[in-house]
């Protein structure tokens, strides 16, 4: 029988990269910054008596985090993953699900936890310990490599391509968009609640570094201002548009839209917060013209994982194809 990375003592990698789960208070200012280090919080974890390597790449708050970072940080994974049982990444938790979702589409065969902390270390409450102990069972558990990448904050363990911070203070924050819980994790045991997914993810980390100003994105309103819009996408290499609805697009920017498609990969998603795009059966023809133009419908993704796919696919040199998924 092959051993488990538990029962072979294999380590499990932790790489710190900031955010509130190491937000110490600098004695002289006040002012919170990310200087606890992974191996000093896994040492305050009592009982936690897995090997574990301590790995910090930078210490930022996430609003701060680039596509250099995450490039970075998923290089620093690849070097890594293949010589621990599992990785574990500490990481700020307003860009989490998009430093998530990169790692997946570039890295899907690495067991990835992410975790991080909605209160910060000494406050009352703090979720700091208990996430990272969550993540390095799930880390840990022979279930790790089937799941790829994956968010584990509260006790629940979402996928990279559906997470969403949904409350900006709340413990229970992390949710999904469309319900797709994959686990939960208490006291270091996991109980898988669904079965997986295998996507087609692009499954390449870029030699070049994704721009950051070639996708334009933008979310659309009621009553949009067509001069604005265009603005908005001028010089573009690929634009990302949050549809309304089911994939409603105001008639004051659809010329625009059209006209951007003829150039440079335009990709519409959605901005309700769940639910499928283009419902043919209730407004037959409605997308035709858009489709026709080239315009890429993105039924699964939110609008920031569809700036990411088309940054990375652009760096690629590849075609943006939707993501789709099959049961595994
Ligand atoms: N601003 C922090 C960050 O994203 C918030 C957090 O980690 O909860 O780094």
């Amino acid at each position: 029988m092959t051993q488990t990375a538990a029962e072979a003592d294999i380590p499990t990698a932790v790489i710190a990269t900031g955010g509130t789960i190491a937000m110490l208070a600098d004695p002289a200012s006040g002012v919170r910054r990310p200087t606890l280090s992974g191996a000093t919080l896994a040492a305050a974890i009592r009982g936690l008596e897995v090997p574990l390597a301590h790995f910090q790449p930078y210490a930022i708050g996430s609003e701060d985090a680039t596509f250099a970072h995450w490039l970075q940080l998923a290089r620093e994974i690849a070097a890594v993953a293949d010589a621990h049982a599992g990785v574990v990444v500490m990481h700020g938790t307003d860009t989490m699900e998009e430093a998530a979702y990169f790692m997946a589409e570039c890295l899907p065969d690495a067991p990835i936890s992410f975790c991080g902390a909605m209160r910060p270390p000494g406050t009352l409450g703090y979720d700091g310990g208990r996430n990272l102990l969550d993540a390095i069972t799930v880390a840990r558990s022979p279930l790790a490599p089937r799941l790829g990448t994956v968010v584990v904050m509260n006790h629940e363990v979402l996928p990279a391509w559906d997470v969403i911070k949904s409350d900006s203070v709340a413990l229970s924050s992390f949710s999904t968009r469309h319900g797709t819980r994959i686990a939960t994790v208490h006291d270091r045991q996991l109980r898988p609640l669904s079965l997986p997914l295998r996507f087609n993810w692009l499954g390449e980390l870029p030699a070049v570094l994704p721009r950051a100003d070639a996708v334009a994105y933008v979310r659309l309103t009621g009553s949009p201002g067509p001069r604005r819009f265009a603005d908005a996408i001028a010089g573009a290499e690929g634009v990302v548009v949050e549809a309304l609805g089911a994939g409603s697009v105001p008639a004051a920017v659809r010329a625009q839209l059209l006209g951007a498609a003829a150039q440079v990969p335009v990709v519409l998603s959605g901005r309700a917060l769940s639910g499928p795009l283009q419902d043919e059966e209730s407004y037959p023809h409605a997308w035709d013209d858009l489709l026709g133009g080239g315009v890429i419908l993105e039924k699964r993704l939110d609008g920031p994982r569809a700036r990411i796919r088309l940054s990375l696919c652009l760096a690629l040199g590849r075609e943006y194809r939707p993501l789709e998924a099959d049961l595994i």
